[in-house]
C-alpha cells in the first residue's frame, strides 16, 4: 500500500516533468524550431529560463504566470499540460500497474496530449504524430493482442487494428463529405482523417466507434458553450482533434467500464 502510493506520487512528478518537454514540443515542432536547441528562453526579453523556474507545475505558480526578469505573461497551458501529463501517468498506473499495456497507452496518450494542444492553436496537426500510430498500432496489435480483446490471437488483433483505422478513416471522409454536401464548408481536415485512422489502428474496432461516439457528443456540447460564451462565432472554425483525443483517452481508461453498460 505504502509503495503504491510512493510510485503514484513519483508517477505524477516524472509525468509533469515529462510534460514540461511536452510543452517544448506543442510550441516549437509547429513553428519549424528545434526541440533541443536553443533552450528555453522568454519570448520577450532572452533571458534563458533557469533550472529553479524550470520546476514543472511549481515555477508556474511561484512567478504567478510571469517571466522573472520581464514580466511577460506565461500562457497558463504550460502549467495546464504539466498538469494532464502527471495526472495521465497516475491514472494509466492506476490502471494498469507495470504492464506493457501501462506503456503503451502512455505513448499513444502524449501523444495525444501534443496533437490536442497544436491542433487547438494552429488548426494543423503534423503528420509526425498521426501517421507514426498507424505502424505502431499493427506492431502492438500483433505483438499485445489481448490488448484488442480477451483471448485474441495476434492474426485478429492484427485484424481488429487495420478494421480500426479503416473505420476511422471512413467515417470521417463520409461526415466530411456530409458536410460539405449540407453547410458548403470544409468541416473535417486531412489531419483529423489521419488522426482517427491511427488511433483506430492503436485501440482497435470498439476503440474507435467509441472514440467517434465521445468525440462527436463533447465536441457538439463545447461548440455550443464557446458560442454561447461568445469565445467563437458562428460559422467559425472549431478543431476536431481535441476531441478525438478525449475520445480515444476516455476509451483507453474506462473503455471496459462503458463497455459493460452497452454490452458491445
Ligand atoms: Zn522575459
Amino acid at each position: 500500500m505504502a509503495t503504491d502510493i510512493f510510485w503514484k506520487i513519483f508517477l505524477f512528478i516524472l509525468g509533469s516533468t515529462v510534460g514540461s518537454f511536452l510543452n517544448v514540443v506543442i510550441y516549437r515542432v509547429p513553428r519549424r524550431i528545434s526541440i533541443v536547441y536553443p533552450s528555453s528562453h522568454c519570448p520577450q526579453c532572452g533571458n534563458s529560463i533557469r533550472w529553479f523556474d524550470n520546476i514543472p507545475l511549481l515555477s508556474y505558480l511561484f512567478l504567478r504566470g510571469k517571466c522573472r526578469y520581464c514580466a511577460l505573461k506565461i500562457s497558463f497551458q504550460y502549467f495546464l499540460v504539466e498538469l494532464i501529463s502527471g495526472f495521465l501517468f497516475l491514472f494509466l498506473f492506476s490502471k494498469y500497474q507495470f504492464t506493457p499495456y501501462f506503456f503503451i497507452y502512455l505513448m499513444l496518450s502524449l501523444d495525444l496530449v501534443i496533437i490536442s494542444f497544436i491542433d487547438w492553436e494552429h488548426y494543423l496537426i503534423p503528420d509526425i504524430f498521426t501517421l507514426t500510430l498507424i505502424p505502431l498500432g499493427f506492431a502492438v496489435s500483433f505483438f499485445f493482442p489481448s490488448l484488442y480483446g480477451a483471448g485474441l490471437s495476434p492474426i485478429r488483433a492484427f485484424y481488429s487494428s487495420l478494421l480500426g483505422g479503416v473505420i476511422g478513416f471512413i467515417s470521417l471522409l463520409l461526415i466530411g463529405l456530409l458536410g460539405k454536401v449540407l453547410f458548403r464548408k470544409e468541416s473535417m481536415g486531412g489531419g483529423d482523417l489521419k488522426l482517427l485512422a491511427g488511433i483506430g489502428c492503436f485501440i482497435g474496432v470498439k476503440g474507435v466507434l467509441l472514440t467517434i461516439f465521445v468525440s462527436s457528443i463533447t465536441g457538439a456540447i463545447v461548440g455550443g458553450i464557446l458560442l454561447a460564451i461568445k469565445l467563437k462565432k458562428k460559422g467559425e472554425y472549431i478543431p476536431y482533434g481535441p476531441f478525438l483525443a478525449l475520445g480515444a483517452l476516455v476509451y483507453i481508461l474506462w473503455g471496459k467500464w462503458i463497455a459493460g453498460f452497452f454490452s458491445f
